[in-house]
């Protein structure tokens, strides 16, 4: 070999693992309620963030979910442990506490409070988690040199991506600022208080929510059948954000965390954590995970095809693309790698269904809990066997029942075999009879998917096709096996990603899969899923 030829060797060879070094800072995106279906409605119309990765990264537009119960706390957890919830056991929003008789939001840790804040039943720890994350498994390959901060509106949202192991921060709507909790930090760090110092929440107050693009462009009219009301929004453009109050307070910091204006301030305190933090600075991998989740109140007010749900994301495009922008000032072009999904997807607001020519219905929870209740109780007379209804699982007052002296097992196959003659379940299960025969066209592995022993219900069930599992009068909701809640989105762009659109389904327990393949981590201890080829440029 010639010198000229080994230097030009040697040249190859220094680039090429430069190349090969994983991205200096990952961004994982979730936007909390963005279904397939929403997303690629809206495709045609981005042109800033969602357009760029679109075109110039991995786009898997059908990402399925493989349990049952799709709601926030389990799909985040999903993505962020490639696991299932029989795995990683966070199998919905709210649990019931056997011991108090009352539902509980499922990272509710008396141990670990919220910092600085009054004692309450509240998400504000991991305990809960039972999977490796992204961010537990990028802190010790890296020995703890890599760092991981997670953000998000709410708390269940950034708790399950930050893991046991990173740092999460949320939206307080009690008190307009970002925190979180003793689990993470005995006090706030410097640059979270510099934020929170500056109320960026009370600086919407008597502001509004105004389209972003010429009305003409919105499809369909504002104001629809089973939109809600809230916080003073309103019904129609423009909502003001005053939350009706004559000053700043809870009711404003609802109000701005049920618009596309909260996606600003979740890019804003980003940015402050990308600096606070320095994300990104050196080779040693960083991951910031970002949940957006005023995209989900919008969804639940307003439903996925109203002019509000297309106005987030019309901003959500713009807020991604000043995200990526921010991580690429920091880490350097070339340096970052971006992964966009979400943790559901949602139903149509039901009337609209309904009045479209399909079986959309509205059914209450609480209307169902009565029946139930008491056709079970029918002969014991001033009894309760049921104690709660949460999504899939219906929870039964065990205590109650043995105090009757009755069989379990019995009230609980008597309580399947109710629910599943209401016109509007598809399926209803007992817990004995989960590993049995699948009586219903193949719904049930999304249910044993979803089932962890000490928390799941007592009954399983999932409500019909088009069936609206909701108290509230109006608005929508999500958490069934059909495609309108399973189907997201997943997105790969940046260091390391070979650009590419298809078209095939994958698993959402891939997405933690090709994410740690990309950034060189190995997989997280209990995932499912695979790491899709397809997206991953080999070099
Ligand atoms: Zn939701």
């Amino acid at each position: 070999m010639t010198n000229r030829h080994a230097l030009a060797s040697l040249a190859l060879l220094l680039a090429l693992s430069a190349e090969a070094k994983a991205p200096r800072l990952t961004l994982f995106i979730a936007v909390d309620s963005m279904g397939s279906d929403v997303f690629l409605r809206m495709k045609p119309r981005y042109k800033a963030g969602f357009d760029k990765v679109l075109r110039e990264g991995a786009f898997f537009p059908v990402a399925r979910y493989d349990y049952a119960e799709t709601v926030t706390a389990a799909g985040h957890t999903t993505l962020a442990t490639g696991a299932n919830p029989w795995r990683h056991g966070v199998i919905s929003n709210k649990i019931l506490n056997r011991a108090t008789g009352k539902l509980e939001p499922i990272f509710t840790d008396p141990n670990h409070p919220v910092l600085e804040a009054p004692p309450a039943i509240e998400d504000s720890s991991p305990a809960a988690l039972k999977a490796e994350t992204l961010s537990d498994r990028l802190t010790l390959f890296t020995q703890g040199k890599g760092k991981s901060i997670s953000i998000a509106a709410k708390a269940r949202a950034a708790i399950a991506m930050g893991g046991k192991l990173g740092r999460a921060f949320w939206f307080s709507e009690a008190t307009g600022k970002f925190v979180s909790g003793t689990y993470y930090l005995k006090e706030l760090p410097t640059w979270v208080k510099a934020f929170d110092d500056k109320k960026p929440a009370d600086q919407w107050f008597g502001k509004e929510w105004a389209l972003i693009d010429n009305p003409k462009t919105y499809e369909g009219e504002d104001d629809r059948v089973g939109e809600s009301d809230w916080y003073g929004l309103g019904k129609k453009f423009p909502h003001p954000l005053s939350g009706g109050q004559p000053q700043p307070g809870p009711q404003s910091y609802s109000a701005l965390a049920s618009s596309a204006m909260f996606n600003e301030l979740t890019v804003a305190f980003a940015k402050a954590a990308i600096d606070g933090e320095g994300l990104g600075k050196d080779d040693v991998p960083d991951l910031l995970s970002v949940s957006f989740s005023s995209v989900d109140r919008t969804f639940h007010l307003w439903g996925p095809y109203s002019w509000e749900m297309q106005d987030q994301l019309l901003r959500l495009d713009r807020a991604i693309a000043d995200l990526i922008a921010a991580a690429e000032k920091a880490a350097g072009k070339g340096n970052v790698l971006v992964v966009i999904s979400a943790d559901h997807g949602g139903a149509n607001v039901p009337e609209q269904w309904a009045a479209a020519g399909m079986e959309g219905h509205r059914l209450s929870p609480v209307e169902l809990e009565k029946e139930l209740d008491k056709e079970l109780t029918a002969k014991a007379t001033g009894a309760h066997f049921v104690a709660a209804i949460e999504e899939t699982d219906l929870y039964l007052d065990q205590k109650a029942i043995a105090d009757k002296k009755l069989d379990l097992a019995t009230v609980r196959r008597a309580a399947a075999a109710s629910l599943a003659k209401n016109p509007w379940v598809e399926l209803a299960v007992s817990r004995d009879d989960l590993w049995g025969p699948d009586p219903s066209p193949g719904y049930l592995p999304a249910l044993r998917a979803g089932f962890f022993a000490e928390r799941s219900g007592d009954v399983l069930f999932i409500t019909r096709p088009f069936t609206v599992l909701e108290v509230e009068p109006a608005g929508t909701s999500h958490g069934t096996p059909y495609a309108y809640d399973n189907e997201v989105p997943a997105i790969f762009w940046g260091k390391g990603v070979k650009s590419g659109t298809f078209a095939g389904p994958i698993r959402v327990v891939d997405i933690a899969s090709t994410t740690a393949a990309l950034m060189e981590l190995g997989e997280p201890a209990q995932s499912e899923g695979s790491a899709r080829d397809a997206a991953i440029s080999g070099r």
